[in-house]
């Protein structure tokens, strides 16, 4: 049996659901994968938010245009059936958390994410490549994360958060697998 649960992003386990052309991530599902198994982790996969709302050929989106009401309907009913999950397992005192996020999402960022006014019609517009440019990393959470911990705070339940940073992850692994460790020295009490 698993010593805790954690929930973990969804495209760690299926980098498909990515937006089309995003560098392979296998090598570090690996590593994941190996701290979760290490730390006898239950891993429960959070739904991809963006896929289940804009499909495989979605473009790449600002979190300023996931920030919409409509998006964070969608993210709420998402994340009903998670927050079910984690009261159920902490009313049978199942240690549960961290959430591990990505770094930079639009919605699943943790500590990062893509920002910038994007939005409008493309064809014809010879400003792309100034609004593209204009796309960067901000220090806030994604949409996804703000409404999961909206929602799990409604239920009185809070969980750790660890993002995983994709283009340079030592750090954010060092940070789970520490993070483990402690949790695991600590019986399953807070960590601090
Ligand atoms: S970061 Fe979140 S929204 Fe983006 S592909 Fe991964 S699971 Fe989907």
């Amino acid at each position: 049996m698993p010593d805790r649960i954690v929930f973990l992003s969804h495209c760690f386990l299926n980098s498909q659901a990515k937006i089309q052309g995003s560098p392979d991530i296998a090598d570090l599902r690996e590593r994941i994968l190996k701290i979760l198994g290490e730390h006898k982790c239950g891993i429960i996969q959070l739904p991809c938010p963006e896929l289940l709302h804009g499909g495989v050929s979605r473009w790449g989106q600002t979190k300023y245009q996931y920030d919409s009401v409509f998006f964070r309907r969608h993210c709420e009913k998402l994340a009903e059936t998670i927050v079910d999950q984690a009261e159920e397992y902490q009313r049978h005192h199942i240690p549960v958390g961290p959430i591990i996020g990505v770094e930079g999402s639009p919605s699943c960022g943790v500590t990062l994410t893509c920002d910038g006014s994007w939005g409008g019609e493309l064809s014809g517009n010879n400003n792309v490549l100034n609004k593209i440019r204009a796309v960067k990393l901000v220090k806030s959470r994604g949409v996804f994360m703000e409404v999961l911990q909206l929602s799990m705070g409604r239920r009185s339940i809070t969980l750790d958060e660890i993002g995983i940073l994709e283009s340079d992850p030592d750090k954010s692994l060092h940070k789970l697998q520490d993070y483990l460790s402690k949790e695991k020295m600590l019986g399953g009490k807070k960590y601090e």
